[in-house]
């Protein structure tokens, strides 16, 4: 199979729908809080009475009454799959709309990775906002720029001094309609975070990342914003990202809930890996990283409130990804496990959506649609998204007839590097889906391009997914799902779909 290096979608000319024009503040407020590597069973209220007959698992003991408090007021989805669990590809699909071959990030987004890159010319859901007269601001964690060396302070350098380099500047002429900018690219120094401003200026404020990015959200909210214009706030924290290891990494207030408790109560879901010792510790850590997130959602929840602006603000809580913690494998994220994939997404908006709890299987692509629908842009949605809008879906109770059978799943690896070592062909290792029920992701052979492993899990009877059901003696099964694969594939404008790959399993036309 060829090496991908994302040629081909500048064919799908994107464009955006044309006579824009400034928007009333009849179009609501919108803000979107996703921490990194949040799982959806770290949310406590899945435990609740009100909640627990939606899911098949057992969520984390953790704190989160204010996430708990939030759930009850919003649709809380149980299904919503983060289609690429990684950083860079989640972040681009979740703004653009587009799957990763025709967004262009394929991979995290660092210096030896020139493949992995988000198009100059696509039009991101800020840009479209923006274009519409709202005010727009990004805080937090970005890790969607392909870090050059255009460090603000230093002139031609990079603003990472490790190698390869991460962390990334990200120039006005690359903030995609974002007025307001207090950000970074990457960087995991929870106590010790830095941002740039709008005006490239660095900031070191020594403190927990979360806190202090909720109190930059609220300084936003009640004073630097255009009080003329709806606003389209991001706020992206690190936490619960790792590290999660020490005092370092959390609040000693969040940790002082779970210090005292042994792991093996921490640890309740049976699929927790013995080998995994490192990451069992881990546990308290990142369950204080979830409390502290949940504690500085809150604050902004209750600026917004006190400010009167929580009935026409349609409020998001998701995350990038999940987190395997003990269970399965070392690697937190960019896997099919259900800890992985499985992203809280909880969105309120009440004068639009009434509080309920939903098995929609949305995928990444399909929040860009579905936000801008909800907002009244429906007609400003750019041409060339891959996502559907599924706002009906948010409407309505329950999924109707319409709503998505399945989820394609993601991974993507290296490819071809050039003299200087530099990534510059991504090699689409893995895909799947999810449906309601069923678990499958397809590993191929980088050389040979055939079958090298198969995941198949029964989510259903098998919750935690520590049986993979063996293709032999599942062949209807497998056949039913490989019959899925070709529409998703085609969908996303898949690679596997373009080169046919499998094709003695997957029945493409
Ligand atoms: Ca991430």
């Amino acid at each position: 199979m060829k090496n991908f290096t994302n040629k081909l979608p500048a064919l799908l000319g994107l464009t955006v729908v044309s006579g824009l024009s400034a928007q009333t503040t009849a179009h609501p407020n919108v803000i979107y809080v996703f921490p990194d590597q949040f799982r959806n069973c770290g949310l406590h209220f899945w435990n609740d009475d009100a909640f627990k007959s939606y899911v098949n698992f057992k969520a984390d003991p953790t704190h989160t009454p204010q996430l708990d408090k939030f759930a009850r007021e919003a649709v809380v989805l149980s299904s919503a799959q983060s289609n690429c669990p990684l950083s860079s590809p989640h972040r681009a699909m979740l703004f653009t709309g587009l799957y990763p071959d025709a967004n262009g990030v394929t991979l995290n987004c660092l210096d030896k990775r020139p493949v992995s890159n988000l198009r100059a010319d696509v039009t991101t859901i800020s840009d479209v906002f923006s274009r519409n007269g709202y005010d727009c601001g990004y805080i937090g964690k970005y890790h969607l720029d392909y870090p050059t060396p255009n460090d603000p302070q230093r002139p031609g350098q990079y603003v990472d001094e490790r190698e390869p380099a991460w962390d990334a500047y990200t120039p006005k002429e690359r903030r995609h309609g974002f007025n307001f900018w207090y950000s970074y690219g990457t960087f995991d120094e929870h106590k010790n975070p830095h941002y740039w401003d709008s005006d490239g200026n660095r900031h070191d404020p020594k403190e927990w990342s979360p806190k202090h990015e909720a109190d930059k959200a609220i300084e936003y909210l009640t004073s630097v914003r255009d009080k003329n214009k709806p606003f389209f706030l991001v706020v992206s924290m690190n936490p619960p990202h790792s590290p999660y290891q020490s005092l370092n990494d959390c609040m000693e207030e969040d940790f002082n809930l779970y210090k005292d408790i042994p792991l093996s109560k921490l640890l309740v879901r049976p699929n927790v890996n013995p080998e995994l010792t490192k990451k069992q510790k881990a546990a308290p850590y990142y369950f204080a990283n979830v409390s502290g997130v949940d504690r500085e959602f809150g604050r902004i929840l209750s600026a917004l409130k006190a400010m009167g602006l929580d009935k026409n603000t349609i409020v998001v809580f998701s995350s990038d990804h999940g987190e395997t913690l003990a269970s399965h494998v070392e690697d937190a994220k960019n896997s099919p496990y259900t800890e992985a994939m499985n992203v809280p997404f909880i969105i309120r908006y009440p004068e639009k959506l009434k509080p309920h709890v939903s098995n929609l299987l949305l995928s990444t692509p399909d929040i860009m649609p579905t936000l801008l629908t909800l907002a009244g842009l429906n007609d400003r949605i750019p041409t060339g998204v891959e996502g559907t809008d599924l706002s009906a879906e948010f409407i309505n109770l329950k999924p109707t007839k319409n709503a998505p059978k399945a989820v394609l799943y993601i991974r993507d690896a290296d490819g071809k590097k050039n003299a200087e070592k530099k990534t510059i062909a991504y090699f689409p290792v893995a895909r799947g889906l999810k449906t309601e029920r069923y678990t499958l992701a397809l590993t191929i052979d980088k050389k040979t391009n055939k079958l090298a492993e198969v995941l198949l899990f029964d989510d259903l009877k098998d919750p935690y997914q520590m049986n993979n059901l063996p293709v032999e003696k599942n062949k209807e099964l497998f056949r039913s799902l490989c019959k899925l694969m070709p529409e998703l594939l085609k969908k996303a404008n898949d690679p596997w779909y373009r080169e046919k790959v499998l094709s003695d399993i997957i029945p493409y036309k």
